[in-house]
Parts: structure tokens; sequence; C-alpha cells
């Protein structure tokens, strides 16, 4: 089974597009095989919306570059052997988005320190990472030195896709239905008339993201409307799991599975886990604004 690892849905996509001949005969195959598993180092206090804020700088020395600096909320990245980053190569660039590369860097290495963070729902699901002094070869540049933020917007589109799945909401309906099946809730009308309606999200939702997998086997760009498959999943997500919470009633705090019949359904775990899909990958107001301008062309 495949690890939870950002190769084939992230990263390999930007090395198919970008890479040079040898980056895709070597890191391809690596990716598939999941003999590298990888992270995206993006985001660093300072640096999360306004993306181009970014700071962790990289120096050419000789034939490597010296990587010096912080990214947050990195995650897998205690999982990982390999972190995709971008990184400030040119500080002295008139325009913050200028001036920034897209680098491929091992993580085990001593300039590489990584502090994992618990999350409300006392997983330890992502990390800050630390840089030292870190080095990785300047082969492992991606595309043209100082022109990262073209291919780190390339990136964000393959992740709305990946992040804009209709599974989360699917899955988390699944869990509703069984869970308020067995506590018989479907005997009250109001109850399932609040289902229907997610229901029919998470369909709609579904013949959506169809749409977007079209274009994509057609070899397609997509536009800046993916950014609605994002948002529609992880708000119908927080529908669902907001829903599954009030059937369970006062037992809707209690930490791990509840049991009804001959399943349990972790009600609080889904419901924390939906929490943070609205910030993720951009978070959902800054969605809503690409779509405002990009799509509806209203004044930014
Ligand atoms: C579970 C999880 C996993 C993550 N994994 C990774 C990862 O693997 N790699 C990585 O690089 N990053 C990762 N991130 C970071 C994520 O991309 C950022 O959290 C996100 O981009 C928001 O940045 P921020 O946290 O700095 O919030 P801020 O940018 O400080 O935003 C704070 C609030 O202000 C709002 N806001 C900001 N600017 C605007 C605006 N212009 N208009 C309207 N509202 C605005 C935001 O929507 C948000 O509600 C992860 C985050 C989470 C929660």
């Amino acid at each position: 089974m495949r690890g939870r690892d950002m190769g084939v849905q992230m990263v390999g996509p930007l090395i198919i597009k970008f890479g040079t001949d040898a980056q895709k005969a070597y890191w391809l195959p690596r990716i598939l095989s999941c003999e590298d598993i990888w992270c995206q180092g993006y985001s660093e206090p300072g640096a999360g919306s306004d993306l181009a804020n970014l700071r962790t700088n990289a120096v050419i020395d000789g034939d490597e570059f010296v990587i010096n600096g912080q990214k947050i909320w990195t995650t897998m990245a205690h999982d990982s052997t390999h972190i995709f980053m971008l990184v400030r190569t040119d500080p002295k660039a008139p325009k913050k988005q200028q001036g920034i590369s897209f680098i491929l860097v091992p993580m085990d290495q001593p300039g590489v320190e990584v502090r994992t963070i618990t999350t409300l729902a006392g997983e330890t699901e992502f990390c800050e990472v630390f840089f030292d002094d870190a080095r990785t070869p300047c082969e492992n540049l991606v595309g043209e030195l100082n022109k990262g933020w073209t291919m780190a917007k390339s990136l964000l589109s393959f992740e709305r896709v990946f992040i804009g799945a209709p599974s989360l909401a699917q899955n988390a309906l699944g869990q509703l239905e069984t869970y308020a099946r067995g506590a018989g809730r479907f005997d009250d009308p109001v109850f399932c008339d609040r289902f229907a309606e997610v229901a029919l999200d998470v369909e709609d939702h579904a013949a959506l993201y169809a749409r977007f997998a079209d274009q994509l086997k057609r070899g397609e760009p997509l536009g800046a409307d993916v950014s609605m498959l994002k948002i529609w999943v992880t708000e119908t997500f927080q529908k669902i799991t907001e829903l599954m919470i009030e059937v369970a009633g006062p037992d809707g705090g209690t930490l791990g599975p509840l049991q009804v019949g001959n399943v349990g359904v972790d009600v609080l775990a889904a419901f924390y886990k939906a929490r943070p899909t609205t910030i993720y990958g951009g978070s959902n107001e800054i969605q809503r604004n690409i779509l405002s301008k990009a799509v509806l062309g209203l004044p930014g």
C-alpha cells in the first residue's frame, strides 16, 4: 500500500513538468516505489497565506546550495526522507515573488532538525523543520534559478485537486450514516432532511470533481476555478462532522470510538480531522479571494 507521502500527488507531477531528463530518470521511479518519501516545505513563521514573504535562504557554495532558515506545519516531515522546498536565492530581487527557487533536499543530514507539533487531537501529524547550513547538490534545483514562484503556483493547482478529492466528505458521510442508523436517528424527519442536504452536497461535489479529473486526463491545464473543489469538500466535511457531534449529544465530546450496535464510530476524531482542512493548502478565505478575482473578475 502507498504511504502518505506527497511524491505522487505533488512533487512528481512538478518534476514531470519542469524537471530535466536526468531528474525525471532519477526521482520518478523512486517516488513510485516509495523509496523516497516527500514532504512539502513551503510555509514559514511569517509566510503562510502570504507565501512570497518566505525567508529561508539558499546560497550557492561550489556545486551545492547551503540552506538556512525554518519551515513550519510540514506534514509528516518526521516520516519523510526528502523535502521539496521554496527558498530565497536572490534577496535583492525587486519583487518578493522574484528570487525564489525550488529545490529538492535530503532530510537525513546534520543540518536538518525536525521537531514534531502535537495537534488538538493528540496526533503528531506535522512538524517544524530547521535548516542550519543544510546542503543539497545544485543539480537538485528544479527549473530555473530564481524562477521558483512560477513552479510553486503550478504545484498548488496539483495540490488543490488532490486535497479537493471527494473521499474526505464521502468517508465522513459513511461514518455519519453508520452512527445515525445505529442511534435510530433515521426515524426523525428533521435529521433525515439534514442528512439529505449533506448527502446531496457530497454527490454534487463528486460530479464537479469528475469534471476537473477529466480535464486533467485530457492533459488540459486547470484554471483558477479548481479552488471551488477545496472550498466545497472541506466545508461539507466540516458540516458532516458537526452533525455527527450533534447526533452523539453529550457523548460527542468522548475520546475514542462510540459504540452503536456492533460497530464503533470515532465521532470526535472525525470532528478534529475536519477542523484544519479549511486552513491547509491555502485557506478557504484565500481560495475565495482567488475565485473572486480570477473567475468572477471582481476587484482585488
Ligand atoms: C493540518 C495542516 C497541514 C499543513 N501542511 C503543510 C505542509 O505540509 N507544508 C506547508 O508548507 N504548509 C503546510 N500547512 C500550512 C498551511 O499551508 C498554512 O497554515 C496556510 O497557508 C495558512 O497560513 P498561516 O497558518 O500562516 O495563516 P495566516 O496566513 O496567518 O492566516 C491567518 C488567517 O487570516 C486569513 N487571511 C490571511 N490573509 C488573508 C487575505 N488576504 N484575505 C482574507 N483572509 C486572509 C487566513 O484565511 C486565516 O484565516 C499546513 C497547515 C495545516 C493546518
